[in-house]
């Protein structure tokens, strides 16, 4: 009997809605001929939950999270809700997403297609066929530590504090994703933090060194200055396997990398929480860019970043690494096809609709077979 797994969409903003409507076609497609039957509903998050209930996201939309097996999101925000009071703004509804759920470990691969490598900003050949992974601990650190805030000075001047700490044992659960990854793909995990300067530094190199050495003998660990990462993600973005980093560093080497391949419209990535009895953890998958308000409700968008942050969901959350594979080279003969959307488009390529590249893609699901 096959299994069935519980996704909740939320389509978000701008974009979202129109984006998601052609993975939500190839959902269906796994449905009728995959392993997995998919038990799908959908939710309001961000702007539209604003505008509809008065709140960028319900408890009953943050229950059916919980209670899903995984979550798609679309995008959140636009100038419509711009103005409105910090507690009540679209991307109020990610946060609490992301804290209820508990995501302490954000995955943001940076994975060049041949076809595109001439839009990085890089030389080709250092960009062509580059693979990595960026694990970014997403829950601590310097955005969360406290004390935190702005006091005035007796001299009537002002100071701005923030304090970036962690635990052993936060350290240390984002360091076994990054090693089980690693296992799934090259086996080689860099850690980058600036022990030289900083003590959760050293912290954060000691213990992913001690849950290497006890859990993960076979994982080849390579340790680096946040700096020198920076210099070497530009330099030589291939040496990389799987990074992991903390949530500042995390934040700003993710983005680098995310640059190395030139292509926001193609970049996923996945959040996942700690995992039950069952292994099983939550999860969200989402792609990197935002709503797009600029191009929204034109059917321009590009829905690959969406729709491999569903592949992702099907190899993270549903252990359906053949099923990741099957999308990821339907996009990739896409690609190489010469079909393009506009925020890819290259000379001699057929610049097409969001609803055509829809179509472009189920027509090679099906030729490359269920
Ligand atoms: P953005 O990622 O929405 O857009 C940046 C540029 O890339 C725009 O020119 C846009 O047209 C283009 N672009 C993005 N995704 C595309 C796609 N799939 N296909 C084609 N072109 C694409 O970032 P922004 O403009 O800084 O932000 C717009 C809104 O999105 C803001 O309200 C921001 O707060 C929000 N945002 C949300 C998220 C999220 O939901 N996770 C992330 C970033 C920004």
């Amino acid at each position: 009997m096959p299994t069935t797994k519980k996704i909740l969409i939320l389509p978000g903003d701008g974009i979202g809605p129109e984006v998601m409507r052609q993975v939500r076609r190839v959902i269906d497609w796994f449905d009728k001929f995959g392993d997995i039957r998919f038990e799908v509903t959908e939710g309001l998050v961000g702007g539209a939950s604003i505008d509809a209930h008065d709140t960028p996201l319900t408890d009953a939309t943050m229950a059916a999270a919980l209670e899903s097996d995984a979550v798609l999101l679309g995008a959140v925000g636009g100038p419509k809700w711009d103005a409105l009071p910090f507690a009540k703004k679209p991307e109020r509804g990610l946060l609490r997403l992301r804290k209820d759920m508990g995501l302490f470990a954000n995955l943001r691969p940076a994975l060049v297609f041949d076809a595109l490598a001439e839009a990085s900003t890089l030389k080709t050949e250092l960009v062509r066929g580059l693979d990595i992974m960026i694990v970014r601990e997403l829950t601590g650190g310097v955005y969360f530590g406290e004390p935190r805030g702005i006091e005035k000075l007796p001299d009537g001047s002002r100071r701005g504090v923030n304090t970036q700490v962690y635990t052993t044992e936060e350290i240390r659960r984002v360091a076994r994703v990054a090693f089980d990854l690693a296992r799934k793909r090259g086996r080689r995990v860099t850690s980058v933090e600036k022990s030289n300067v900083m003590e959760s530094g050293l912290l954060w190199r000691e213990e992913v060194t001690y849950v290497r050495d006890k859990e993960y003998p076979d994982i080849e660990l390579a340790h680096m200055y946040a700096d020198n990462c920076a210099m070497q993600l530009v330099r030589n973005p291939k040496q990389f396997d799987v990074i992991v980093t903390d949530n500042l560093f995390g934040d700003v080497l993710s983005d680098c990398a995310a640059m190395l391949t030139g292509s926001l419209g193609v970049l996923p990535s996945a959040s996942l929480g700690a995992a039950d009895r069952q292994g099983r953890r939550k999860a969200l998958y989402e792609p990197v860019h935002g709503s797009a308000p600029d191009i929204a409700g034109r059917d321009i968008a590009n829905p690959i970043a969406t729709l491999l942050s569903f592949a992702m969901m099907l190899r993270y959350s549903f252990d359906d690494g053949a099923g990741a594979d099957l999308i990821e080279k339907a996009v990739t003969n896409v690609l190489n096809g010469g079909v393009r959307t506009a925020d890819i488009m290259q000379p001699g390529k057929a610049r097409v609709s969001t609803t055509v590249m829809g179509d472009s893609i189920l027509r090679e699901l099906d030729k490359l077979g269920h």
